[in-house]
């Protein structure tokens, strides 16, 4: 099973080429946009700062955005927001650089500290299904193999259930992600933070390119599901030979 010849072409190595190719592409336009300089002069941290500032006294929706803190955190595209205590972390080249991926990348985090603030109920579904993807994707191995060794089919199919926790996920994180980008991409032109075309373009290219990543991240776990149905089909096929 582990060596399957169909796995390896139909599954890792398109996961891994499409993996591969969107995460060269976020990189390669985060680092086109970090090195044109914002023209509001504002680093990402700043930016963030500011617009807590504006959005949650102007509007109700964002008034949960008064307790969210803004903190430092390690490495390169680190950057994210947790919930659980209502933190950003960005990381270096978003907090204390004026670029326009550094804007960009903090306003989405912000989105996303937004949709927690207002319960978006793709977020609440996401978070929701965190302990059915641990349990799933570990249990999921188990019932499988020990269906094939059984050959107990009803056995694998309820691994395959349990595995599909995590297509699920990848599933949910979709709108979260488009989302938070859609609420950067207004924050940022209503707050005047970013005015220019090409600063809007630059905003454009840094978020699209991270949501392709998610797309693939789904394009990854349906691949794996699928494979998984097959191999559980073919087994019940085998036995009604
Ligand atoms: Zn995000």
């Amino acid at each position: 099973m582990f060596f399957d010849p169909t796995y390896l072409f139909c599954v890792a190595l398109p996961a891994f080429l499409l993996m591969g190719a969107t995460s060269w592409y976020v990189k390669a336009a985060y680092k086109k946009w970090s090195q044109v300089r914002a023209l509001s002069g504002l680093t990402g941290a700043q930016a963030a700062q500011k617009l807590i500032s504006t959005v949650s006294y102007t509007s109700d929706a964002g008034a949960g955005l008064r307790d969210v803190r803004i903190v430092g955190i390690g490495g390169n595209l680190t950057d994210h927001y947790d919930p659980r205590d209502k933190t950003l972390h960005l990381s270096p080249g978003v907090a204390s650089v004026p670029s326009v991926a550094a804007l960009a990348i903090a306003a989405h985090e912000l989105g996303h500290a937004m949709q927690d603030s207002e319960g978006y109920l793709p977020m609440r579904v996401r978070s929701a299904l965190v302990p059915a993807v641990n349990i799933g994707s570990n249990l999921g191995w188990i019932l499988i193999i020990a269906g094939l060794i059984f050959n107990w089919t009803g056995l694998a199919w309820a691994g395959v259930i349990a595995f599909s926790a995590g297509a699920l996920f990848a599933l949910a994180t979709l709108p979260v992600e488009f989302n938070a980008s859609a609420r950067a991409k207004v924050m940022l032109a209503e707050s005047g933070i970013v005015a220019s075309e090409e600063e809007q373009r630059g905003v454009n290219n840094v978020l699209n390119a991270a949501a392709l990543t998610y797309v693939a991240g789904l394009i990854t776990a349906v691949l794996q599901l699928l494979y998984y149905v097959m191999l559980v089909s073919g087994m019940g096929g085998r036995r009604r030979d």
